[in-house]
């Protein structure tokens, strides 16, 4: 019998861990959420209830179901209380150092069949693979944002990936009714890749005067026919994790064609990462977002 993934642990109670979160106690998955305080776990639960609260608004469940995609979420203050997880879900911040100190952690707490996976947007599979105790059992999920709501996985292999592990991750992803498409282990994968240069250009556009905030964003909405201005897609995805993709797209594929835009290295060194910190290009401390450029 082929190995089945029915618990699941997230590390990362953030925007990308709980939609993982979410989506797959939707799906009937019990779910363990980690992160590094009990109050972000907290506050990680309540946020899904809240979503679910508004999918039940919008008719896309019932009350029952929500209470039931609740109930199967439950709080995991460390690593050991992921012991029976089938799958861990890596999707702690978008920065090397902190994802390779949680699979070394992570080590010695799971079961030996269980499958690590990351929710990484740029970071080569392979090399995290090597920080962890089983590289065999070890690949990239990653998933879009927002998670219930976007169709697309990429599934990426490291050099070590088992073929077992490919296939388990595969039924996983189909039982969540999400397609699957597969990128080989190269920097930022297929999405991201064609993404974020184009982000990036578009923080040049403005960082050099071509156009404001709105004209930007206007001008990608109505005239390239994107549901989201680039601008607005670069809050929405968080500056800081906009910023660690080009700079591994820079370093990993060595051509200046990725060097990122100074101004969105100063909007991240002011604090400003986006939606989740209430400013990026828009501020949305009022409500309606207004620009800030
Ligand atoms: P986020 O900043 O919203 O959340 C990250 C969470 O990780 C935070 O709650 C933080 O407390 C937690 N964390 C940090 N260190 C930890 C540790 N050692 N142990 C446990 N938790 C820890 O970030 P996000 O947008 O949810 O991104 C998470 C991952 O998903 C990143 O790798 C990112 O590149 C990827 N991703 C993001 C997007 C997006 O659009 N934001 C899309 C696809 C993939």
């Amino acid at each position: 019998m082929s190995f089945e993934i029915r618990k699941i642990g997230v590390v990362g109670a953030g925007q990308m861990g709980c939609g993982i979160a979410q989506v797959s106690a939707s799906a009937g998955f019990e779910v363990l959420l980690n992160d590094i305080s009990p109050e972000r776990i907290e506050a990680g639960i309540a946020r899904i209830g809240a979503n679910l609260g508004r999918a039940v608004e919008r008719g896309g469940m019932t009350v029952a179901e929500k209470d039931a995609a609740l109930a199967l979420i439950k709080p995991a203050a460390d690593f050991a209380a992921l012991g029976d997880a089938d799958l861990v879900m890596e999707a702690a911040s978008e920065n090397e150092e902190v994802k390779r100190a949680v699979f070394t952690n992570l080590r010695g707490h799971l079961k030996p069949e269980a499958v690590v996976a990351t929710n990484t947007s740029s970071i080569s599979i392979t090399r995290l693979a090597a920080s962890t105790d089983r590289p065999g059992r070890f690949i990239g999920i990653h998933f879009m944002n927002p998670v219930p709501r976007m169709q697309l996985v990429e599934l990426i292999r490291g050099i070590a990936t088992d073929d077992e592990t490919f296939a388990a991750a595969k039924v996983f992803i189909e039982k969540l009714h999400k397609t699957v498409t597969v990128s080989e282990d190269f920097p930022a994968f297929i999405v991201n890749r064609i993404l974020l240069p184009m982000i990036n250009e578009a923080i040049y556009t403005l960082y050099e005067g071509v156009g404001s905030v709105d004209a930007i964003d206007t001008a990608m909405r109505l005239g390239a026919n994107h549901p989201m201005g680039p601008l607005q897609l670069a809050d929405f995805i968080g500056l800081d994790t906009c910023l660690s993709i080009m700079q591994v797209l820079h370093e990993g594929l060595a051509d200046s064609k990725y060097r990122p835009c100074p101004l969105l290295v100063k909007y991240v060194e002011a604090g400003w990462l986006g939606r989740k910190t209430q400013r990026g290009f828009y501020d949305y401390r009022s409500g309606a977002p207004i620009p800030t450029r």
